[in-house]
Parts: structure tokens; C-alpha cells; sequence
């Protein structure tokens, strides 16, 4: 075993990156490397990339400036501090991200984290390392498992990779470019890595897959099982309280994966359906395969079977060609699936991806009004949907200490945030909570069988 040395990890994007994020000093651990919050004490930064929007991978070079800072302070202490950067950026930029920022020490793709303890002993030998090949070898048979401690450490909802990549080529997308083709892996590793994260305390597994409902891993008996399967077998394993699951795409969106809902107590009445535009000539020059009356028609089924559903989507304003007219199908789709919130973006071209090249590209000004009036109509219904909530007692399952003293903070089945005042045994159990006040984004609780409802101010808003 080496000398201890310190990890910071820095994740941008989506919640895939934060699971490679802890995959990766989970690898780093064997070589010596404990994982630090504070990137100044660092031996080694590594910024796991986001590349989806352009604004995402400029903020990349701009953390790249900060660290530099770092790492020039750490050298005149006589430390040497590596920089690495890993993720969607890496990969499709490669050895350029070396020739702009000549601080980076090591370039590492989104397959190829197992490889980390190796690389970093290349470049502890001088050497500027670039690895963003899609390799032969399947990363998660070789990326380390972490230690009972570490889990607990990272609390009691987490989440799991269970499919990687996409096929589908939305036309605005680099996913498929930067995360390769679709894989899934195989329900039992899957069930493995939930049976060690629950006997360490986690209540809560998301599975998460850049199309999780694409999930089509080989099951016990070889043959492929679905996601609903997956989440069916899931639920049996001693200590599971919840399952989510995370970003799903409507082509896939399955009999079996709706009658999993209906059926799982376990699997929470949430579901994140993207959608990105409410216009059915839109949706085709996306390229996602679907109209709005496919899309309403899931709503309606995955309704039919549990009434209480909470959808949330992605939206993407000012793709190339949208008119106004078109924007106003969005915001009319808005209004007929009432979500209980969403993500939402104005177009950004990213090259390499068909949408850059196509004409009729929507002024920058357009976009800001229309991602403006979205963001509107969101929040009208977010706001709704939790005053729905004000004198109802729900389950909260109860995730960590708050901001206050004796304060506890949890979520709804709906993934709502819930404040109330509790003593810290409870966290990791499920409690019935009265909802006495329902703020912007949280709601505020007490525990229904004592009623000491705290006021807003009490619970820290
Ligand atoms: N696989 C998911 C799906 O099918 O919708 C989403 C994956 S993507 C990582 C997350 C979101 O980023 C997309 O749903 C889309 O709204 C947004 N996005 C992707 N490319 C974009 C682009 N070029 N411009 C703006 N937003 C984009
Ligand atoms: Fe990107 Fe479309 Fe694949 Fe989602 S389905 S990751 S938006 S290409």
C-alpha cells in the first residue's frame, strides 16, 4: 500500500456522473487515495465532465483556470497536484483538452476509469496521458467496489448504473457520440452491488442509464429481462424501502414497465419522462421517434394503473425551425400532463450532431423568451402540485440531517424535499409526516403521530 494521498472529484451534469464520479476514487482507493472535499488539500482534482450543452463544457475550462491556480500554489508548498480530467468532454475532445489547458496532466474517457491507478502512476512518471478509447473489456467487471464505510458516508439513497449509452440519435444529442452504444449490465452484478450498498445502509436505489428503460440485461437464465423485471427482483432484496429510476425515453416505455408501477410498493409513483417538445413536427425533426399523442397516451396508461403519478420531463425551446406556433404546442402538452416539475434548455448546437447543421437556426433572443415563458408555465404547475400537498400526511423516508439543529430532511414518494423536526435515529426509516406548510421547493412536516408541526421559520426557510 502507498502513502495515503487525497482525491477530490468534481462532478458536472447528470447523476450518471456522479456514480463514475464515486467509481472512480472507489478505484483510487486500493492505490492509496482517500477522497477530500476540498480540491486545495488534492494530490489529485479530477472534473468529470458534462458535454451536452455548450455552456456545460465552457464551465469545464473555466474550473480548469481555478484549479491551475490550485496546483501553481500547491508547487511553490513543494506538492505536486494532478489535474485529470474525465467524462463526456474528455471524450470528445481528447488531446485538445491538453493543448488548450497545458495543465491538465491526464485525459481519461468515460469507459476507461478502471484504468485510473495506472494512468496515474504514467503520469507521476512525467508523462501526459490521453485515454479515450472505447475499450474491449466491460468497465464495471474491473472498477472496484467500495468499502462498507464509504458507502454509509454517501448516505442512504444512491444510485446504481444499470445501462450505459444510446442508440437512438435524438438529432441535438452527443450522447451517443461521447457514451457509445447502448449496454446493459447483467441483473445479477446488478442485484450484487444492491445487496452491498443495503448492507451498508442504503434504503434507496435509484438505476440510472442514459435510457434505463432501455434496460434489456441478461437476466439468471441468460435471456434478457427488462426493466421492470430488473426492478421486480430489486425489490426482493432485504433492506430495499425505495426504487427509482432515472432518465426513461417513451419509445421504451413498456407494458411490463407500467404494470411495474401498478404492482411494486417499492417503486416510488415518480416517473422522469423527456419529452423535449410538445409539436409533432418538432419531435420528428429530433428525431425521437415519438408524437404527443404517444407520449399522452403513456401518461394516461402509466396513470390508468397508479392514479397518484408525478411526472417531471426535459424540454429543449428553440430547436432549429420551431415557431412560435410550435413553442405554443409545447406549452399547451405542459398544461394537459400537469408535471410536477422538469428540466428545461434553449437548443445548443453541438457539432458533430445533424441539428448544428440545419437551417432555420432560432435567434438567441427567441430562445432566452420562449425557455423564459417555459420555465413559467413550470414553475405555475410545481407550485399546484405541491399545494396539493398542504394538511396531507404522506411517507417520508428521512435521508440526513438539516440546516438546524434537530431538524431532519427526507423525501416524498414524489421526490419532493420535506423538512421536519425528528431526532437523527430516524434517518434511513420511512415515517408518516403531516404536511403543515409547502414552500417553493421543500415542504415543511411533522411527524404524524407527535404533531409538533414547526413553523416555516422554525424549519429554516
Ligand atoms: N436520454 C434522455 C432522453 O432521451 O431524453 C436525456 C439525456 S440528455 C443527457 C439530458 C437532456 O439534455 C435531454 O433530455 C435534453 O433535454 C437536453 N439536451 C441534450 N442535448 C441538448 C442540446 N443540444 N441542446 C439543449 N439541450 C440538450
Ligand atoms: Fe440523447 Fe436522444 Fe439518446 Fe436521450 S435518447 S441520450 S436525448 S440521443
Amino acid at each position: 500500500m502507498s502513502r495515503p494521498r487525497k482525491v477530490h472529484v468534481k462532478s458536472f451534469g447528470c447523476q450518471m456522473n456522479v456514480y463514475d464520479s464515486h467509481r472512480m476514487a472507489d478505484t483510487l482507493a486500493p492505490a492509496g487515495f482517500t477522497e477530500t472535499t476540498s480540491p486545495e488539500d488534492a494530490d489529485l482534482v479530477i472534473l468529470n465532465t458534462c458535454h451536452i450543452r455548450e455552456k456545460a463544457a465552457e464551465k469545464v475550462y473555466s474550473e480548469i483556470g481555478r484549479i491551475r491556480e490550485m496546483k501553481e500554489a500547491a508547487a511553490r508548498d513543494g506538492r505536486h497536484m494532478m489535474i485529470a480530467v474525465a467524462g463526456c468532454v474528455a471524450q470528445a475532445e481528447g488531446k485538445e483538452i491538453i493543448r488548450r489547458a497545458s495543465t491538465v496532466d491526464l485525459v481519461v474517457g468515460s469507459q476507461n476509469y478502471h484504468r485510473l491507478p495506472d494512468m496515474i502512476a504514467r503520469v507521476q512518471d512525467g508523462e501526459k496521458v490521453v485515454d479515450t478509447e472505447f475499450p474491449v473489456e466491460d468497465k464495471f467487471d474491473v472498477l472496484a467496489a467500495p468499502k462498507r464505510d464509504v458507502i454509509a458516508r454517501r448516505g442512504i439513497s444512491t444510485f446504481v448504473t444499470v445501462q450505459e449509452g444510446c442508440d437512438k440519435f435524438c438529432t441535438f444529442c452527443v450522447v451517443p457520440y461521447t457514451r457509445g452504444a447502448e449496454v446493459s449490465r447483467p441483473v445479477e452484478k446488478i442485484v450484487t452491488e444492491v445487496e452491498r450498498l443495503t448492507e451498508a445502509g442504503v434504503r434507496e436505489v435509484t438505476l440510472i442509464g442514459q435510457n434505463v428503460n432501455a434496460y434489456h440485461g441478461p437476466g439468471p437464465d441468460g435471456r434478457p429481462s427488462t426493466l421492470g423485471q430488473l426492478l421486480r427482483r430489486l425489490a426482493q432484496v432485504p433492506g430495499v424501502l425505495r426504487l427509482r429510476y432515472m432518465t426513461s425515453h417513451p419509445r421504451d416505455m413498456d407494458g411490463d414497465l407500467v404494470a411495474a408501477h401498478a404492482e411494486l410498493p417499492a417503486l416510488m409513483p415518480y416517473v422522469h419522462l423527456p419529452v423535449q417538445s410538445g409539436c409533432d413536427r418538432i419531435l420528428a425533426a429530433m428525431n425521437r421517434k415519438h408524437t404527443r399523442r404517444d407520449y399522452l397516451d403513456i401518461v394516461a396508461r402509466l396513470r390508468a394503473g397508479r392514479d397518484d403519478l408525478a411526472f417531471t420531463s426535459d424540454f429543449i425551446v428553440g430547436f432549429p425551425g420551431e415557431t412560435e406556433a410550435d413553442f405554443r404546442e409545447t406549452l399547451t402538452l405542459i398544461d394537459e400532463v400537469g408535471f410536477s416539475g422538469a428540466y428545461s434548455f434553449a437548443f445548443s448546437a453541438r457539432p458533430g450532431t445533424p441539428a448544428a447543421e440545419m437551417d432555420d437556426q432560432v435567434p438567441q433572443e427567441k430562445k432566452s423568451d420562449r425557455l423564459h415563458r417555459l420555465q413559467a408555465a413550470i414553475t405555475r404547475h410545481q407550485r399546484g402540485f405541491n399545494a396539493g400537498f398542504a394538511g396531507r400526511t404522506i411517507d417520508v423516508l428521512l435521508e440526513k440531517p438539516g440546516r438546524l439543529p434537530g431538524q431532519l430532511v427526507g423525501r416524498s414518494p414524489y421526490l419532493q424535499t420535506v423538512q421536519i423536526m425528528a431526532p437523527p435515529k430516524l434517518i434511513g426509516s420511512i415515517k408518516r409526516v403531516t404536511i403543515t406548510e409547502v414552500g417553493s421547493n421543500t415542504l415543511f412536516g411533522a411527524l404524524a403521530d407527535e404533531m409538533h408541526a414547526p413553523t416555516r421559520a422554525a424549519a429554516g426557510a
